[in-house]
């Protein structure tokens, strides 16, 4: 039976951190993945994670089984973390998933059982596992225009207008804050637009948050999610903690499924309980258990918070940096959206043969669509990509 299996795509992120590895020059650059990485170019164990890791060490007696939606106390923390009280806890139905990865695939399963003929309308760009997993399951995904090339920020018009083909029962999925891979976001008022249109045209939300904290803040960067969980009918949210406790391969995620309708939200907690049988039965606890003691500790909560802001703060002092060296070198301001962009995240819009010649003449390694990772930099190699780029003639 082997013999029939065909070779699947590599994933580009993945072949391109393996390029960087095997790249025999010093003054390399990775700009490519997308992981945290502080200005030793380490992605730390964050101190609080630390500190409840050894609390639970301590004081864990058991490692028997949670139940199948995962303990119902990481579900309460998180939903506290992304929406506050903006929902009633009645209307959420909630699951921990390996990862913000596992939320997704839970949530694009059952908007196929639900709804076998919706379609999933997607940002043009977005995530490339959003499509993978949505074609590997056979969803139907049309795309709508988000990013525009010329002023690096969201092209809205364009984007509602291909939002207003969406039919009854589409989903329109979303990305909370902090858009991978552009940082090109949404303002309130565009998101309002957005919510309007979901309700006139009853589609369903679907909102993706890997990255609550990176952007403008961990209250602000919830903003959106918050607005469309408590303005639709129903929706569904895929929540991420790797990146924002830092706990990448732990696998910690959760997915909500929101509805105005308590009925309704007791079938919806048992379809995903059901979904998490089928694909993995428990879904992993170790980092659900070390973001519980977090968020449940005011101590540690402060701890972490404060040590997710100095991370924001870094990523934004890097942008404004790299957007000042490029406006000296460039003599122009076309690159101002580098400090307008939020999250890790920023695209520059530039060739596929000029993100080649970047890799090829300078050593620097960003993702094809030229996506750079604003973490990948540090103080001392702001000003070596400001001058490639602009040698470059980006
Ligand atoms: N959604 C988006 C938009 C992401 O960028 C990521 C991380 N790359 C995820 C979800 C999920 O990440 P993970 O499975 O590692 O939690």
């Amino acid at each position: 039976m082997f013999e029939h299996l065909k070779p699947q795509p590599a994933d580009k992120i993945l072949a391109l951190m393996q390029m960087y590895r095997e790249d025999p020059r010093d003054q390399k650059i990775d700009l490519g993945v997308g992981v945290y990485k502080n200005a030793e170019g380490i992605t730390p164990v964050m101190r609080a994670v630390k500190a409840a890791e050894q609390r639970i060490w301590e004081d864990q007696e058991t490692k028997a089984y949670t139940g199948l939606a995962g303990d119902p106390a990481y579900a309460d923390a998180m939903i506290g973390l992304i929406l506050g009280a903006s929902v009633p806890r009645g209307n959420i139905a909630a699951v921990a998933t390996p990862g913000g990865t596992g939320a997704c695939r839970q949530a694009f399963e059952m908007v196929r059982m639900a709804n076998p003929s919706a379609r999933v309308f997607v940002s043009n760009p977005t995530w490339p596992n959003h499509l993978s997993i949505l074609n590997y399951l056979g969803i139907e995904t049309v795309q709508y225009r988000y990013f525009d090339g010329e002023t690096r920020g969201v092209d809205f018009d364009g984007m509602i207008e291909d939002l207003k083909t969406a039919k009854a029962g589409d989903v329109v999925l979303l990305h909370g804050c902090c858009h991978n891979p552009t940082g090109a976001n949404l303002n309130m008022v565009q998101w309002q637009e957005v919510v309007n249109l979901i309700n006139e045209r009853g589609l369903v939300a679907m909102i993706d948050i890997a990255y609550q904290g990176f952007g403008e803040g961990l209250e602000e960067d919830a903003q959106a999610a918050r607005l469309v969980a408590s303005s639709v009918k129903r929706c569904l949210i895929a929540g991420s903690c790797s990146k924002n406790f830092g706990v990448y391969r732990e696998r910690t995620g959760l997915l909500m499924a929101i509805s105005d309708d308590a009925a309704q939200t007791a079938l919806n907690q048992s379809t995903l309980a059901f979904l998490n049988r089928q694909n993995y039965s428990f879904p992993p606890d170790h980092g659900a258990r070390v973001v519980t003691t977090i968020l449940q500790d005011e101590a540690l909560r402060a701890d972490w918070a404060a040590e997710l802001e100095e991370v924001r703060l870094s990523m934004l002092g890097l942008r404004q940096q790299l957007a000042d060296d490029l406006q000296r070198l460039s003599g122009s301001d076309r690159f101002g959206f580098v400090a307008q962009h939020r999250g890790m995240f920023s695209r520059l819009g530039a060739a596929p043969e000029l993100v080649e010649k970047l890799r090829v003449d300078h050593g620097i390694y960003m993702v094809g669509d030229s996506r750079l990772n604003i973490a990948g930099l540090n103080a001392t190699t702001v000003p070596i990509l400001a001058q490639a780029i602009v040698d470059a003639g980006v």
